[in-house]
């Protein structure tokens, strides 16, 4: 066996790697990432990190002493660029190749960039998903007076959030937030959290325009000036972030030979159709269980769950992945916690907390389709969220009138 090589090192990849080796995988296992950096956590990018809270160090998803106690090899700077699955050889950018037993393809997704009937976009217009960007928009955010956020999911709201509360000696910044369907987190929130978030940020100062795309960017000295919304709006900005999704990283997968729709096509052991090939995380249409169809997600959970999957296929004692999906997401205080999938659900039961308004606003939101629960979304309410992910994995979890009963003690359901 020439051992397990795994492209693609962020939290796939590193998880995978790690696993493999806890599962007591004997050969050598080599992690190729195209990044300069050492593995790092991606979510704090648009949290703590562009608030200014949170530190480059504190970022790091393993040690180096992980890496070489478990005899991992880690080469960051390295690009794959082609896999010759006859030969069971990966090619790289820099023309060498390593042999491998097993190929993991962790290659996640890049952000989507504004659509190519803008032209080149000018100086000022940044997207985000990696260190290197948040680096950039870190460093422009510092000087920035007008922001416009293009894209209501998680990551422009994170980003309004994180830009809309300076720090207490950096510059007055007015931030201003456009997506173009009628309402904020269309594709991955209830209608009723949407709300509840628009009205945290409209509160925290943030002017949301909703139902308008961007019609025009303009520039002077190629430096951004204004952007201008569908609806006829002209928004001086000094700084746009576009955070209108991603686009799966399958090109390698694609180029040999393997399926692909909308992510490299696996199984429920995250095999690709060639056995000595996997993948997992962002980059994967895989079957979900708690679906009942192939989806593709973009969360930690779902990159470390099949990352898992991936190393016990690999070391020979295969475990399907039926993960319950699950995600969370922090802004301006609050924590929003969401388990289970929307789709198909047609009824909604909101349990109130006692207390609190505004941002410390605690209550949460029990999705079903018919009688059986489906999903569940929490603010500021973790222990809820844990105890939601119990009851969505049980066969008869709550009925919506159970939920919706405020003197009915859910954890009796676990017995
Ligand atoms: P990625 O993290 O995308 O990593 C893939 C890696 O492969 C990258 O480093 C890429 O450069 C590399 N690569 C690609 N092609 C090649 C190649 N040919 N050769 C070598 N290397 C290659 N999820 C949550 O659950 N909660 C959150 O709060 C949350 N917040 C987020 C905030 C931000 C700003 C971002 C960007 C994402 C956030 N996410 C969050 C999503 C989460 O980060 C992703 O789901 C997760 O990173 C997926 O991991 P992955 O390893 O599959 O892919």
């Amino acid at each position: 066996d020439s051992g397990l090589v795994v492209v693609g090192a962020s939290h796939a990849g590193v998880q995978l790697a790690a696993a493999a080796r806890e599962y007591g995988y004997p050969g050598p296992i080599t992690l190729i990432g195209d990044e300069p950096d050492a593995p790092y956590q991606r979510p704090p990018l648009s949290k703590g990190f562009l608030a200014g809270k949170t530190s480059e160090p504190d970022l790091a998803l393993r040690s180096d002493a992980f890496f070489a106690e478990t005899g991992i090899t880690l080469r960051p700077g390295t690009r794959a660029a082609a896999i010759d699955r006859a030969a069971r050889r990966l090619h790289l950018a820099d023309g060498t190749f390593l042999p491998y037993g097993h190929l993991a393809l962790t290659t996640g997704a890049r952000a989507r960039p504004l659509p190519a009937s803008f032209g080149e976009p000018p100086g000022g217009v940044l997207v985000l998903r990696d260190l290197a960007d948040a680096r950039r928009l870190r460093e422009a955010a510092a000087t920035a007076r007008d922001v416009v956020v293009l894209g209501g999911g998680f990551i422009g709201l994170e980003v309004a959030a994180a830009l809309a509360s300076p720090a207490p000696d950096s510059p007055e910044r007015r931030v201003t937030l456009a997506e173009g369907r009628p309402r904020l987190l269309a594709r991955s929130a209830s209608p009723e959290l949407a709300e509840h978030v628009a009205a945290r940020h409209r509160a925290a100062g943030v002017a949301l325009h909703l139902g308008t795309a961007v019609d025009a960017i303009e520039q002077r000295d190629g430096r951004l000036a204004a952007v201008r919304l569908t609806d006829g709006t002209r928004l001086p900005a000094d700084l746009l972030v576009v955070g209108i999704g991603v686009i799966p990283n399958t090109e390698l997968a694609e180029a040999a030979g393997l399926a692909c729709l909308d992510g490299i096509v696996v199984d429920r052991h995250a095999r690709t159709e060639d056995p000595h090939i996997l993948a997992a995380g962002d980059c994967t249409a895989h079957p979900s269980e708690f679906a009942g169809a192939t989806i593709r997600l973009e969360s930690i959970q779902n990159a470390q769950d099949q990352a898992r999957t991936a190393a016990a296929t690999i070391v020979g004692r295969a475990q399907p992945h039926i993960a319950l999906p699950w995600f969370w997401s922090d802004q301006l205080g609050m924590k929003l916690q969401m388990a289970g999938l929307l789709d198909g659900t047609d009824r909604t039961v909101r349990r109130e907390k006692p207390g609190g308004d505004g941002s410390d606003a605690k209550f949460s939101l029990w999705h079903f389709a018919g009688e059986r629960l489906r999903a569940v979304e929490t603010v500021n309410l973790p222990a809820e969220h844990m105890l939601s992910r119990r009851l969505l994995a049980l066969a008869d979890g709550p009925t919506p009138a159970q939920a919706a009963d405020p003197g009915f003690d859910l954890r009796r359901l676990l017995k």
